[in-house]
């Protein structure tokens, strides 16, 4: 579950170093068609259920979503993909190698892991990913999402972030497993917060919506496979409801793509972008 015990720490004194009358805290605004907060649904992996069940759910509501791929699955239902991208869902970059801590049981047996790589071997394999998106589905991908949320290369004292390269090559960066959504006025466009909801219901899916809503926050919704709800699907009827709730002038959200809600923000917010 995504809201634990960090969220204890809201009504904290604030440190003594931070000014409390910074426009961060003050400045309020109305998103497009007088929305208060912002949401963005995305889906990582290109996942074939994505394409077989996400998708026309998506399309019966005409909304758009962000969906952050990998050529290899790509390349497997590539057709349906174009039309994904010509239909103008947002097509993100999720590296080609999908590679994450070593930590991970799959990525052990292949003697693979974020901690033996360095930084020229991520920016190859995250380039290679933008011409491979280039060149077969037509678009130059704008946003990304850190493979299992993890964020580093190497180990121990040679360790090294690898939020600076995303944010030299891509507008937006997006982790996972958060448990807070992102403050308009303050996040750091490289670092946007991702929110599961694979395996939950609308109900479960609402009470962290209405937990997230904060001043102009932005809540951006992440998940895997689409189908009957698991560890790692969103259910498709939590979905549907979902993107109903959504797209309800009377419930005050503007729902639409990452890329299409952080240019909005970019252009609008006083703070560092
Ligand atoms: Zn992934």
């Amino acid at each position: 579950m995504a809201i634990s015990s960090c969220a204890n720490n809201v009504e904290a004194e604030p440190k003594t170093h931070l000014k409390q009358d910074t426009p961060s805290v003050s400045r309020v605004w109305q998103y497009p068609h007088g929305a208060r907060n912002a949401v963005s649904i995305t889906f990582d992996d290109a996942r074939a259920s994505q394409l077989d069940i996400g998708v026309p759910v998506l399309d019966k509501h005409n909304v758009k979503a962000t969906f952050y791929v990998m050529p290899g699955p790509v390349a497997q239902r590539l057709a349906q993909w174009q039309a994904v991208a010509l239909n103008g869902h947002e097509i993100g970059n999720h590296t080609a190698s999908h590679l994450c801590t070593g930590n991970f049981q799959w990525l052990r047996q292949q003697n693979q892991g974020l901690e033996q790589v360095d930084l020229q071997w991520l920016r190859d394999d995250i380039t290679k990913t933008n011409n491979y998106i280039e060149n077969n589905l037509g678009v130059t991908p704008r946003s990304f999402a850190y493979p299992c949320g993890n964020t580093f290369v190497g180990r121990g004292i040679e360790v090294k972030s690898y939020v600076p390269l995303i944010a030299d090559m891509f507008s937006t960066g997006r982790t996972w497993l958060d448990e807070t959504a992102n403050d308009a006025n303050y996040t750091d466009f490289s670092q946007l917060t991702g929110i599961r909801i694979d395996g939950m219901t609308f109900a479960q899916i609402k009470v962290t919506l209405d937990a997230l809503r904060f001043s102009n926050s932005w809540i951006i919704l992440a998940g895997h496979e689409v189908g009957e709800k698991g560890i790692y699907t969103i259910d498709a009827e939590a979905l549907n409801a979902l993107i109903k709730y959504l797209k309800d002038p009377a419930n005050g959200y503007w729902l639409d793509t990452v890329d299409n809600i952080a240019t909005f923000l970019k252009n609008n917010r006083t703070e560092p972008n």
